[in-house]
């Protein structure tokens, strides 16, 4: 098995480009979801609260996270965001790699935060969506509901996947042209692996 990653800056289009891969049959996880689904298991829920020192809530039956909470402390603070992703990000990438057991010839996941966290050592091949800055923030406040200044905040603190080099085994998809151009590159960078 081949292991891809997909990743790029918000608004990128990686959830683009990961839609169009499964729409070709193959698995693509996607780390935010992955961590959805973690966020349902009790214990994960108790240990992050205990980590963050806020008290879990309950919620139609089931213990969940006060996210109002947790988002105002690592917001606020850089530390204590670092402690949260050194505690979630392996624990979201075990659960991607146990998605992958058995899994042929091609598999995918979706990392938003891969080279901020030095996952690409992880995967065999790393897919970074690159898109015009303009289009990224127009779509992305349009699809978050988010002001410029709060898109650019986001970017300002990511990775500057266009100016830094991402290494031997990074494959640019230049998302640059209608999505029917998208689909086009992604289906040659995607066969030209197989
Ligand atoms: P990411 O997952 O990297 O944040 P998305 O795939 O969600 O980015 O894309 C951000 C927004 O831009 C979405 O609303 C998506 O539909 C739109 N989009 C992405 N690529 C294109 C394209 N080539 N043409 C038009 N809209 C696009």
């Amino acid at each position: 098995m081949e292991k891809i990653a997909i990743t790029g800056g918000i608004g990128s289009g990686k959830s683009t480009v990961s839609e169009i891969i499964r729409d070709m049959g193959y698995t693509v996880v996607s780390a935010d979801k992955a961590y959805s689904e973690l966020l349902l298991n009790e214990e994960f829920v108790k240990e992050i609260c205990e980590l963050m020192k806020i008290p879990p809530i309950e919620k139609d039956g089931r213990i969940t996270i006060d996210r109002k909470a947790l988002s105002a402390i690592v917001f606020s603070d850089k530390n204590q965001l670092s402690r949260l992703n050194d505690f979630t990000h392996p624990r979201i990438m075990n659960e991607i790699f146990r998605r992958a057991k058995g899994v042929e010839p091609l598999f995918f996941a979706e990392v938003p935060l891969l080279f901020e966290r030095g996952y690409e050592t992880e995967f065999d091949n790393v897919f970074v969506v690159h898109r015009r800055l303009d289009l990224r923030l127009s779509e992305t406040m349009k699809r978050d509901g988010k002001t410029e200044a709060e898109v650019r905040k986001v970017i300002d603190n990511q990775f500057d996947y266009e100016s830094n080099k991402c290494g031997n085994k990074s494959i640019i998809i230049e998302n640059d042209g209608t999505i029917d151009e998208l689909r086009s590159k992604v289906y040659s960078a995607v066969n030209a692996l197989l």
